[in-house]
């Protein structure tokens, strides 16, 4: 099985698009045997999709701020680290919005004291499909092709 491994930028807002990735190794298979790499994964591959402020380290000394809701149906606290505390930051283009490069979106009352973050991962999704983005050189295509296709998952080819 292979992982991948999507790191959001804080420019973007925690449900977006993600600006850098890494590959984690891959797992390995069995011990004493040859096993060839799959780079594209398996059906039962994952994306862990992390971010450098997904983790408040210091959320057990948090009031709960103004709008806290929990999004992942757990019923967490602020005080539990919940990703919620993710959308509790400083407003930078008017009142409840923050802009990045490429928009804007709304933000809820900022966390108090000043949190402390680190890295963490905020979501892991099945892989249920490839999209192969296509090439101009038919043997690199099918090259990637068939790579993409050795994952057993169903592959797309798309325009970049
Ligand atoms: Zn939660």
């Amino acid at each position: 099985m292979v992982s991948r491994t999507c790191w959001t930028g804080w420019a973007r807002t925690p449900t977006r698009r993600w600006r850098t990735s890494s590959r984690k190794p891959a797992a390995k298979a069995s011990v004493g045997r040859s096993v060839a790499p799959r780079p594209w994964g398996t059906a039962q591959s994952c994306l862990y999709l992390l971010h450098p402020r997904a983790v408040v380290t210091n959320a057990s000394t948090l009031a709960t701020p103004d709008g806290f809701a929990c999004p992942c149906g757990k019923g967490h606290t602020a005080q539990e680290g919940c990703i919620g505390l993710g959308w509790h930051v400083q407003p930078n283009a008017g009142d409840g919005q923050r802009r990045l490069a490429d928009g804007t979106y709304p933000v809820k009352a900022p966390l108090s004291p000043a949190p402390d973050y680190a890295l963490g991962v905020f979501m892991v999704v099945p892989i249920t499909a490839l999209t192969v983005i296509q090439h101009p050189d038919p043997t690199i295509q099918a090259d990637r092709e068939k790579r993409a296709g050795q994952s057993g998952l169903p592959v797309f080819v798309a325009q970049e």
